[in-house]
């Protein structure tokens, strides 16, 4: 099984990917997470791409579809994947094609969240996750039951995104709307897209993805 959770930044991509993880033992690969950890270690892509995701631009597709590239080579082939964050561009989509068939994968689902734009702007900003294991909470809609402890790891120690404001919020949205939204179309005319609505509460929106794979 191997699907993408399509939508704009803030539509719940990487909080369904989680459960899907734990739910289905699928692996999420996430762009916007390996460039982080690559800005982090100071490799070549993370010093070339810090500033760029700073500006909420999207970086070079070269980068992103090598990055992908290597995460399915490191894991087991019977894996299943959740694309989070990728393809943005056309050009990804097509370099996505050519890396699954490359690695006997097929693409099964492009799952688009739909969501409304003026409430991405406070999911953003509300977004905060756990420094030990990731995990996402927000300061309204997802709250840790016991106030500053994890409750998948303990951790007491959480983290907010630089790019998590409403300045940079804007330019993704633009960019989301000008490279992104139009790589729809194309997965469409193949009849992969199923559309979820986004701004239901988490728990309907797993179980609609998961009755979507589940067939
Ligand atoms: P994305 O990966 O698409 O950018 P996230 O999954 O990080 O989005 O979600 C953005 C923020 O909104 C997070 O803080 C998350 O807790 C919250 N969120 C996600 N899905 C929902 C939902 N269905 N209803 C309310 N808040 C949500
Ligand atoms: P969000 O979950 O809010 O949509 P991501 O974590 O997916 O954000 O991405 C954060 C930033 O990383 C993006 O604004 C962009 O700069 C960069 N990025 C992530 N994935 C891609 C991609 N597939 N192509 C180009 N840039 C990307
Ligand atoms: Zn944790």
């Amino acid at each position: 099984m191997n699907i993408i959770l399509l939508g704009p930044p803030g539509a719940g991509k990487g909080t369904q990917a989680q459960r899907l993880v734990e739910r289905f033992g699928m692996r999420q690969l996430s762009t916007g997470d390996m460039l982080r950890a690559a800005v982090k270690a100071q490799t070549a892509v993370g010093l070339q791409a810090k500033a760029v995701m700073e500006r909420g631009e999207l970086v070079s597709d070269e980068i992103v579809s090598a990055l992908i590239g290597e995460e399915l080579d490191a894991m087991g082939p019977s894996v299943g994947a959740i694309f989070d964050g990728y393809p943005r561009t056309a050009a990804q989509a097509e370099s996505l094609d050519g890396i699954l068939a490359a690695r006997g994968r097929q693409l099964d689902h492009v799952i688009e969240l739909g969501v409304d734009e003026d409430a991405l702007v406070e999911r953003i900003t509300g977004r905060y996750t756990c420094a030990t294991c990731g995990k996402g909470y927000h300061d309204t809609f997802e709250q840790p039951k016991v106030a500053g402890v994890c409750d998948k790891c303990g951790g007491t120690e959480f983290k907010r995104r630089p790019d998590d404001n409403e300045a940079t919020v804007r330019t993704r949205m633009a960019e989301y709307r000008a490279k992104t939204a139009p790589i729809l179309p194309l997965y469409e005319a193949r009849d992969l897209v199923k559309q979820i609505d986004g701004m239901a509460p988490m728990d309907d929106v797993t179980g609609k993805i998961a009755a979507i794979i589940k067939g």
